[in-house]
């Protein structure tokens, strides 16, 4: 230790946000955020890891690798002087650090890149790095989180550095189909062959407060398009409006988020494909004791003796009735811990429908729902309930994700039907309805859908092809809203109330019909009366459904619910007696 005194801009610095002159040490205790305008600092890899990992916990990877200079670049320095350059500045070998680590006691394999160097350029030897850090991740089976920092592919490798992109993207297709997770963190900034590959292409995307991420530069978009950018063009809140990113997270609670990510997946995906699932003795005996609340409770019709018929009509309208629960409100009461995801990856965030993973009694599940509302403005800011493309596609993607990492699928369905705007037929309406259904017939997880409220046509169904199918007492279900059957059958809408009642689509006539496996009595009058006492009622309904599915092995499942839905063509007619 030498005893120079540390000079003035040791001890202080600039904030690059509101340019307030900060201690440094209380910018570092603050994570390198301003304490005066919350501006997020750069920060370089060996930072970035003792911010996320768990103390004592960090591994690194070898980062040996040969010299490489592949096409021997020269611009006003030879691309070698440059590394040495960067070498000497940053005290890294390359422009990311691997290592393996646990995050909340879960290990993971990770990559951080570090933007100081090169520009956290994409080259031969990151790629090679990050890809040996995924094929780490598959060896032991263990979640890779990468934090991104690029300006995009190393321009002095040439094409080589181009192929980067495919070689990480193939190590993550691995992990992908071992069921493994994998999650990117966007920080600022994240650009180019970075961007369009590893930093987009993993099961999960989360964008760090004040992160731009895109593939054409802002600079080079104004060039070429000769036009000024929006406001927030490219950053982070910018990315979850228009569906890229699942989560902008604030550094302070980053790791929080990364720990109830992966112990959300690592609890639902098998240790081994084809091994039997291993309960933690504390698991089975929370479900255990889940079960003798199940065998407690009136959940089922037949314990609390034959529900009050109700006038199809006013049946409808309790299950329009602005207090009643919403999806969020159930998320809330009957689920723990609900991680939200965001985005269909394609354009768009449809706020109608909501989905993420929460726990059901200690156990992880994807749930998916549409989002309603209390309020009139609420309502309008979900549009009804009515989902877009964008919100069928990202309910699809959420599926997808949770068949991959193991975890049962719970859908609550609450929506007057599909969004039937201009934009949404231009956007594929109809083929995204199709890809949903179709894609639930053989989804390879537990699903257990609830029609809580509406459930309305075809964007009912989009997220309601299910193992078992539970319906509240006053929800209704139905292929067309009484008022527009009455439009079409009847001389006006003002025969909505008799077409209620012909459209048979009461939780009991369902129920009799087989499209309903269980109808989940509400207290009384109606669940908007009691939300506490509903929620206990739903939870105790979803478990009682639920545990035993997990006991079927997935091909079986599947096999299962194509035959549950095989049977409705042939015994249709049967039951039509006993509903009238
Ligand atoms: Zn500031």
């Amino acid at each position: 230790m030498t005893a120079t005194a540390p000079r003035e801009e040791q001890l202080w610095s600039r904030c690059a946000g509101c340019a307030s002159l900060l201690y440094r040490k209380r910018l570092r205790r603050n994570l390198d955020v301003c304490p005066e305008c919350g501006e997020h600092a750069r920060l370089g890899a060996p930072e970035r890891l003792r911010q996320l990992v768990d103390p004592g916990s960090l591994r690194p990877l070898a980062d040996g690798l040969p010299e490489a200079d592949p096409i021997d670049f020269v611009d006003v320095l030879p691309y070698p002087h440059r590394l040495t350059a960067a070498r000497a500045s940053t005290g890294l070998v390359e422009a990311v650090v691997c290592a393996t680590a646990t995050i909340g006691g879960h290990p993971v394999a990770m990559a951080v890149m570090d933007f100081r160097f090169l520009g956290g350029s994409l080259g031969c030897a990151v790629g090679e790095l990050i890809t040996r850090t995924a094929e780490r991740a598959l060896d032991e089976r263990i979640p890779l989180v990468l934090v991104t920092a690029s300006g995009g592919a190393r321009m002095q490798e040439g094409v080589l550095s181009l192929m980067q992109m495919a070689t990480v993207s193939q190590a993550i297709a691995a992990l992908r189909e071992a069921g493994l997770l994998t999650v990117s963190v966007l920080t600022d900034p994240t650009y180019g062959g970075v961007a369009a590959s590893f930093a987009t292409n993993t099961d999960l995307v989360l964008a760090e407060s004040g992160a731009r991420m895109g593939f054409a530069g802002p600079r080079v978009i104004r060039q070429v398009t000769g036009r000024a950018l929006p406001e927030g063009f490219q950053t982070a809140d910018f990315l979850l409006r228009h569906g890229q990113v699942d989560m902008v997270v604030q550094r302070r609670s980053l790791r929080g988020r990364l720990v109830a990510l992966l112990a959300a997946t690592r609890a639902g995906a098998p240790t081994r494909p084809s091994v039997p699932r291993q309960e933690p003795a504390s698991h089975r005996e929370r479900l255990a004791a889940d079960d003798a609340a199940v065998a407690r409770s009136p959940a089922t019709p037949e314990a609390d003796g034959t529900p009050a018929v109700r006038d199809a009509w006013d049946t409808v309208r309790m299950a329009r009735h602005p207090g009643r629960p919403t999806t969020l409100d159930y998320l809330d009461s009957v689920f723990d811990g609900f991680v939200e995801l965001h985005g269909d990856r394609l354009g768009a965030d449809c706020p109608a429908i909501v989905g993420g993973v929460a726990r059901l009694a200690g156990r992880y599940v994807m749930v998916i729902g549409h989002q309603k509302g209390h309020t009139t403005a609420e309502l309008v800011a979900r549009n009804f309930g009515m989902a877009s493309p964008a919100g069928h596609r990202k309910a699809l993607r959420l599926m997808r994700l949770a068949a991959r990492l193991g975890l049962p699928v719970v859908t609550l369905v609450d929506t007057p039907g599909a969004d039937p705007g201009v934009s949404a037929e231009e956007h594929g309406q109809a083929a995204a309805i199709a890809e949903n259904i179709l894609a639930l017939t053989v989804l390879p997880t537990p699903v257990l859908a609830v029609i809580t409220g509406e459930g309305g046509s075809g964007g009912a169904l989009a997220l309601a092809v299910a193992d078992r199918v539970l319906m509240l007492e006053n929800a209704v279900y139905s292929v067309i809203s009484p008022e527009g059957c009455a439009a079409i059958l009847w001389p006006d809408r003002s025969a909505a109330p008799q077409a209620a009642r012909a459209l048979r689509l009461s939780a009991p006539d369902l129920r009799r019909l087989g499209v309903v496996d269980e109808v989940v009595p509400e207290p009384p009058a109606a669940a908007h009366d009691d939300p506490a006492e509903t929620a206990l009622r739903l939870r105790a309904a979803l478990l009682a459904n639920l545990l035993p599915l997990l006991d079927v092995p997935p091909a079986m499942l599947v096999r299962l619910r194509r035959q549950r839905f095989r049977r409705f063509g042939a015994t249709r007619a049967g039951q039509r007696a006993g509903v009238r």
